[in-house]
C-alpha cells in the first residue's frame, strides 16, 4: 500500500508540546485565563489571543516545540516494520510552509540523527492534503486533525484519524477509522 503520514501529532508528539507550550505562555506570560477551545487541535482557535500574543508564541515556542517534541510513542518502530512489509511510506504535512525551510532542515536533521529515514517522498508546506492524496493515489493517510480527516475521505481515500488529545470526536465510516496509538494502527494496517 502507499501510506500517507502526517508529521505533527503523528509521527511527532508536537501537538501535545504545543499544548503545554501554550498554556505555560498564557498563564506566564499573558497572565491570562481565558482558553475558548480546548478541543481545537490549531491553537490559534484554543484561545482568545491578539495577532501580536499569537507571534509572540510562536517567536518563544515554536522553535523550540519543533527541536524538541519526542516522536510518538511506537511510531518509529511501526513506520519502520510498514516500511520492512514494503510499504511505501509518503510524509505529507504543512510544516514547512510559509516559506520556512528552516523548519524542513532541522526536521530532515532530527530524521538523520535518529536513523529514521523511512519515507520514499516527502511533501513539506502542504495545506491541501486531500488534494496531494489524490496525485499520489495515496491508498491510506494517516492524520490527527479533524478537518483534514474529513477532506480526504471526501476524496473516497482511506484515511486513519489518530486521537491521541481532547480533540473532535468525527463518526467512523466506509472512509474513516477512530485509532488512539501507534499499535493500534499496525493492528489495522495487517
Ligand atoms: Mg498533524
Amino acid at each position: 500500500m502507499k501510506i500517507g503520514v502526517d508529521l505533527d501529532g503523528v509521527t511527532f508528539d508536537t501537538e501535545k508540546l504545543y499544548r503545554v507550550c501554550t498554556e505555560l505562555y498564557e498563564v506566564l506570560d499573558l497572565k491570562k485565563n481565558n482558553i475558548k477551545d480546548n478541543s481545537n487541535l490549531v491553537f490559534q482557535k484554543r484561545y482568545n489571543w491578539t495577532e501580536d500574543e499569537t507571534q509572540g508564541f510562536i517567536d518563544k515556542y515554536h522553535e523550540y516545540i519543533v527541536r524538541n517534541a519526542n516522536f510518538m510513542p511506537g511510531a518509529k518502530e511501526v513506520l519502520k516494520l510498514l516500511k520492512e512489509e514494503g510499504h511505501k511510506l509518503i510524509l505529507i504535512t504543512s510544516r514547512g510552509n510559509n516559506g520556512e525551510e528552516k523548519y524542513i532542515k532541522i526536521t530532515e536533521e532530527i530524521f538523520k540523527e535518529n536513523d529514521f529515514e523511512v519515507f520514499d517522498k516527502c511533501y513539506w508546506g502542504i495545506l491541501d492534503k486531500a488534494k496531494i492524496c489524490t496525485e499520489e493515489n495515496i491508498d491510506l493517510m494517516i492524520d490527527d486533525y479533524n478537518e483534514n480527516c474529513l477532506k480526504i475521505a471526501n476524496e473516497s481515500i482511506k484515511v486513519i484519524y489518530l486521537k491521541d488529545a481532547p480533540s473532535y470526536e468525527i463518526n467512523d465510516n466506509e472512509y474513516i477509522k477512530t485509532l488512539y496509538n501507534w499499535g493500534e494502527i499496525y493492528r489495522y494496517i495487517r
